[in-house]
């Protein structure tokens, strides 16, 4: 498995080469002139009193999309999944985890810091399921000795992974067959969606809750959503608010999440082919191994240990990316097909060096 380092690296000051192709994540884009008209036009109001049209219209739209009855707009996939782990569990209660999933590994641990839970992590398969098998193992009976278990989260899309449909289908079957409620931390999901080709409903249907990033590859400036039942949502409207997440005028961040739901989401296939480009580029070259990426995420282990020195030589060319052991790159709305080569040929003269 690959190491991911998350984007701690900055981008190169007004000193570095002509053109910055930033490969880091699909975090790092700027909203388009349409999506800045979209954010400048919306009719805003007081969403702590839920009095911002542009806010309930999205959360109403999100929720239709997939299938929930409500949905409730977050600043963060972070504070998204924090709300849904509390709204789900409460204190001294258990979640199952995949080890490498964000939702244990990269969120600060807010789950037993803010709620008292206790996560079980289980080990994250290379295709980012968890095996039906170990989840059922971690499943604790009825005992004062035990935490309660109480929820399954999965994630989807994992490193770039999509889920297959059919192990989706039984992993939450199984949870809810022992009595478990399950979360979908789908901080990606309209690029699984895109990639499998079916509506992104039909990859929630299984789940209690879905948290969706309107920030990553979708290319807006900020915003996530928690969707679920009336009830759950509205114990999540709790824990945002004692997290700090009550915002105010807020659809003008909404405008964005909403337009990029019209806009970003059919393209997130153009970001799928250059993600191929990028990976049949540097497939076969001496020292790297390259999985073939599923939608955005290229992942290429790097032998030798000279992964430091790749990234230091592909930023000297002005090509951004992340890796401990082995690069990730992240395609997006903001690089294309003259960037992907820039990148293919920088990785090429540091191994014909
Ligand atoms: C980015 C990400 C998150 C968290 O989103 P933030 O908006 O960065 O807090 C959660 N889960 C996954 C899988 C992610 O990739």
């Amino acid at each position: 498995m690959t190491a991911v380092a998350y984007g701690t690296q900055a981008a190169p000051g007004a000193q570095g080469p002509a053109r910055t192709v930033d490969l880091r994540s699909d975090t790092v884009t700027r909203p388009t002139p349409a999506m800045r008209e979209a954010m400048r036009a919306a009719p805003l109001g007081d969403d702590v009193f839920g009095d911002d049209p542009t806010v309930n219209a999205l959360q109403e739209r999100i929720a239709g999309l997939l299938g929930f009855e409500a949905a409730l707009f977050m600043p963060s996939g972070t504070q998204s999944n924090l709300c849904a782990l509390l709204a789900h569990c409460g204190r001294g209660d258990e979640y199952l985890v995949g080890q490498m999933a964000h939702c244990y590994r990269y969120e600060g641990g807010g789950g037993a810091v803010f709620g008292s839970l206790q996560p079980q992590p289980l080990p994250t398969q290379p295709d980012g399921t968890l095996a039906l098998a170990d989840i059922a193992a971690a499943i604790k009976p009825d005992d004062p000795h035990f935490a309660r278990t109480r929820l399954l989260c999965l994630e989807n899309t994992w490193n770039g992974h999509v889920l297959p449909a059919a192990y989706v289908a039984q992993a939450t079957e199984l949870a809810r067959s022992r009595g478990l409620v399950t979360h979908l931390d789908g901080a990606r999901l309209f690029n699984a969606a895109v990639a499998s080709g079916v509506p992104a409903r039909e990859l929630t249907r299984h789940f209690d809750s879905v948290s969706v990033c309107f920030s990553k590859g979708l290319g807006a400036p900020i915003g996530s959503a928690l969707c679920g039942s009336r009830e759950l949502i509205a114990r999540a409207r709790r824990v945002r608010k004692m997290a700090g997440g009550g915002m105010r005028q807020v659809g003008l961040l909404a405008a964005a999440a909403d337009h990029a739901l019209t806009h970003h989401v059919d393209r997130l296939a153009d970001d799928h082919a250059l993600a191929r480009r990028l990976a049949e580029g540097l497939t076969g070259l001496p020292g790297l191994r390259v999985t073939p990426p599923h939608t955005n995420l290229v992942f290429a282990a790097v032998e030798g240990g000279r992964c430091a020195a790749l990234l230091a030589h592909l930023a000297s060319r002005g090509v951004l990316a992340t890796g401990l052991i082995g690069l990730r790159f992240v395609t997006h709305l903001d690089v294309d097909a003259e960037g992907i080569d820039i990148a293919i040929a920088a990785v090429r003269e540091f191994l014909a060096a």
